[in-house]
Order: structure tokens, then C-alpha cells, then sequence
């Protein structure tokens, strides 16, 4: 049964009013290898997802929000704990968030939440522990072969949908529930539908031109063969996970469950598509693989009083999604092992564009370690961090040069300024520094088991 919107008045340390909600159902989308600068309200000329379109003209929508990590377990492991993987020691897939770490889940589980999760693929699969805190937690049991003719476990945006929609249906999702539905679609093999490819496909002659022109020159494609065709079933793939998440939208009235319920949907990380000369994602750090969408849509917007806009003048971590989430709630992610890294986005949510609330300074993501069998002299070997503000990105490297950017100048980071900018340089290299020593506890995550890392194997993660 919908129940009624539950919202308080309350008083911020600061004295000034701020409404505290507290959503019944929160439902977590996380869509796998979905680059944000593919999706219409970035920029992207061709209309990959209407629905998710539509949702964030109705929502809160953070278009400066970076995840930690552009690898799957590390990104989602920041995501549910508040953590950076410097912290939680999740830094590459294959290996097992520790049961000594709170994640959203449990938090949400304290207070009475239902939880269930379904899980579309990749390295998320219950011995990643990422599971800790979900009473349901379902992963599928197909494998399909990829492109290399490796099995893998996965599956497509249709299946998950049906899956998460029978789970409302049991009558679990009577009281207050924590869903998550990860979808896998945008990440290799792309195989969409002929139906989805036609609608992302431009018309042959001058719109095809047209289209490879802004990939190559708006989006900075510099591989010497451009994979085109593989861009078009990528898009595609959006496309039709996009159709599926809008079903499991829709699929909330009829159920009753409409009302009182957050949305939050973001990515893991990107994808490369050429961009700095790489079509896949876990290996570099530049933007086209952390920046992600980030969107906080409220069922009761109106009576809430939350009005939806474009936050563009605020960064977001991801590492804020469950202290926003707990503080909507009037909680926070008690019992952490390790400082919380997260801020509450709850003033930008309620203040209104005008607000003066304190904002992050930076943006912080790491890559670290990604091939065990790596020497120590292969150039990607070693430690890399990315420190971002609205004007410059810093790229640390352990072995090899760093490198610094005016991403407002040069977005996709093209034009190395390290020896032309020794202010931004001494400044961001410092904050780096300080920040991985204060963070960085040298303790190595447990490693999974053996066929878990032969499906990482199979996805390419492992060597
Ligand atoms: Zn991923």
C-alpha cells in the first residue's frame, strides 16, 4: 500500500531550516560501463536514453560526479561504504570487501529496510561481499560465450528487470525496502538488439558524417582506426538498458509503491571508446572513464518542495551517495571502519540554485595494481591518483610523468600543462600527497576464489 509522504522540519546545526525526508523505498541503480558524456543530457547528440532523460528533467541532477575507481568492484565497493579504495582496500576486481566494513545495505538493514539486490554481472557476484547486508541477493546463472569465445556470467537488461519486478510482487516490498539493480548492458559483449541499433544508428550520407565528426572532434578520438561500428552497438546497448530500467519505473504504480521513494541512479565508470587512444575502461583515470551521471529523483517531489534542476556548479563523489541517503533518514553510516569520506548532498538537494552551502573542493579517484602479473617496470604497473577541481585534473603516477590539465579549457584532456603550470602543479600534487598518506594503510584485500578470478580472466580484468 502507498503510504503517506513522511517529512519533518528540522534544524541543521547551523540553525537554518532544512527538510529531512524520509523515503520508505530507495531504490540504487547502478549501470555498468556507462560513460556520461554518451547520454542526451550531456551533450551527446543521439537520443541513447529517452527515459533516463525524462527522469532527469524531474530529478536532482549532479553532472559533475566522478566515481573512485574506473574498475567495478573498487568503484561499487566506494559506493556502498563512503570509503575510498585506498581505505577499504578493494582496489582492483577479485578482490573481497571485508565483513568489517558497514555498507549502505547494512545500515539501511539496522533500520528495519527489506534489501535485495540483483546483479547483472561482472565482479559482483557474492564473493566480491558486496552482498553483505542483503537479505536477497541474486546474480545470474546464465553464462554466454564473449567475444574471445571465454564463458562469462551475465545478463541483459530484460532479465534483471523481471527479476527485480517479481521481487515487488512477493509482497517483500510491502514495508520499507533498499532495492539495487545493477545493470550490465553498455559493458562488452555488445550484442543489442537490430531494434536498438537502428534507433542509435545515423542515417547513412551527410548525419553519419556529421556524427563521426563530433566523435573525432568533440569527443577527441584519437585511435589511427576508429571503431565506428562498435561506438553504434555500445550506444545501442544504452539504449536498450534504458527501455528496461524504464519498465522497472513504470512498473512501481500499479504496485502501489509510487509514492514516497527515492531514486538514485549513477554508473561505475565509463568506457574509453578511443578517447586517449583506448576502447576499454580500468586502465586510465582521465574523465571519459570517472565522470558519471548521478541522479536523485523524489517520487513526491512537489510536497517535498524539492525542485528538480541541473547541479552543475557543485562536484559529487560517489563516495556521498549513502551519507546523503543515511541523512535523509536523519542517520549516518555509524560504526565505520575508517574516516567517511562521503559529504551529505542534502543542502544542494533542498537549498535551490542560489544557496550558499558548502561545497567539495575536489574530486579524488584512483587506479592502482590493475594486472597482478604486472613487472614493476610496466608503465601500468604502478599507483595512479586524479585530484580535480572545476578548473584543473592532476594525474599522479608512481612510475612515469605526471600530467595536469585545464579541463574546463580542455575537457578531454589533451594538453599536458605539467611544466607551464607550477602553481596548479605544487598545489595538487600536495593535496594528493597528503591525501593518500593520511588514507593509505598498506593492507591487501583478501583475494577471491580461483574461479571467480577465471571469469575476471574471461572479462579481460586479470592476466
Ligand atoms: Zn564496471
Amino acid at each position: 500500500m502507498a503510504t503517506a509522504i513522511s517529512s519533518a522540519l528540522a534544524f541543521g546545526a547551523c540553525g537554518a531550516p532544512e527538510m529531512r525526508v524520509e523515503p520508505e523505498r530507495i531504490v540504487l541503480v547502478t549501470i555498468d560501463t556507462l560513460r556520461a558524456d554518451h547520454l542526451p543530457f550531456f551533450g551527446y547528440p543521439i537520443d541513447t536514453a529517452p527515459f533516463l532523460t525524462s527522469l532527469a528533467d524531474r530529478s536532482i541532477n549532479f553532472t559533475k560526479a566522478f566515481s573512485h575507481s574506473a574498475t567495478t568492484g573498487p568503484s561499487h565497493s566506494s559506493l556502498f561504504t563512503s570509503l575510498y579504495p585506498l581505505q577499504h582496500r578493494v582496489q582492483n576486481n577479485g578482490q573481497r570487501l571485508d565483513d568489517g566494513f558497514v555498507t549502505l545495505s547494512e545500515a539501511l538493514a539496522d533500520r528495519g529496510f527489506e534489501t535485495a539486490a540483483f546483479v547483472s554481472g561482472g565482479a559482483l557476484f557474492g564473493d566480491s561481499n558486496i552482498a553483505q547486508g542483503f537479505a536477497t541477493y541474486e546474480t545470474p546463472r546464465m553464462t554466454t560465450r564473449n567475444d574471445n569465445g571465454n564463458l562469462i556470467r551475465y545478463q541483459s537488461a530484460n532479465r534483471t528487470t523481471d527479476a527485480a519486478i517479481r521481487w515487488l510482487q512477493t509482497g517483500a516490498a510491502d514495508g520499507k525496502f533498499f532495492l539495487w539493480v545493477h545493470y550490465f548492458d553498455p559493458h562488452n559483449p555488445l550484442r543489442p538488439p537490430q531494434q536498438h541499433l537502428d534507433q542509435v544508428t545515423p542515417a547513412p550520407g551527410e548525419a553519419t558524417t556529421r556524427h563521426r565528426a563530433f566523435l573525432t572532434d568533440e569527443q577527441e578520438i584519437v585511435a589511427a582506426r576508429p571503431r565506428f561500428e562498435l561506438i553504434e552497438r555500445y550506444d545501442a546497448e544504452i539504449r536498450f538498458m534504458d527501455e528496461h530500467l524504464g519498465r522497472l519505473y513504470e512498473a512501481f504504480a500499479p504496485l502501489g509503491l509510487d509514492s514516497n521513494t527515492l531514486w538514485v541512479i549513477t554508473a561505475d565508470h565509463g568506457q574509453g571508446l578511443g578517447t586517449h587512444k583506448w576502447w576499454g575502461h580500468h586502465r586510465y583515470i582521465y574523465n571519459e572513464q570517472i565522470r558519471v551521471p548521478l541522479i536523485f529523483h523524489f517520487s513526491d517531489a512537489d510536497a517535498l518542495g524539492v525542485e528538480p534542476r541541473t547541479v552543475d556548479d557543485a562536484l559529487a563523489e560517489h563516495v556521498d551517495v549513502p551519507v546523503t541517503i543515511m541523512d535523509l533518514l536523519g542517520g549516518t553510516l555509524d560504526g565505520q571502519r575508517g574516516q567517511v569520506q562521503g559529504r551529505s548532498l542534502t543542502p544542494l538537494i533542498f537549498a535551490g540554485a542560489e544557496a550558499d552551502v558548502d561545497r567539495r573542493a575536489y574530486a579524488f579517484s584512483e587506479r592502482r595494481r590493475i594486472f597482478q602479473d604486472f613487472s614493476d617496470d610496466h608503465p601500468e604497473a604502478g599507483e595512479r591518483y586524479a585530484l580535480q577541481d572545476f578548473q584543473h585534473k592532476y594525474l599522479w603516477s608512481s612510475l612515469g610523468a605526471d600530467e595536469l590539465y585545464d579541463i574546463a579549457a580542455d575537457p578531454y584532456e589533451t594538453r599536458n600543462l605539467i611544466d607551464v603550470a607550477p602553481q596548479a602543479r605544487v598545489r595538487m600534487k600536495q593535496t594528493i600527497e597528503r591525501i593518500v598518506a593520511a588514507l593509505d594503510s598498506n593492507e591487501e584485500a583478501e583475494i577471491v576464489d580461483e574461479a571467480t578470478l577465471e571469469q575476471l580472466r574471461s572479462l579481460g580484468y586479470v592476466r
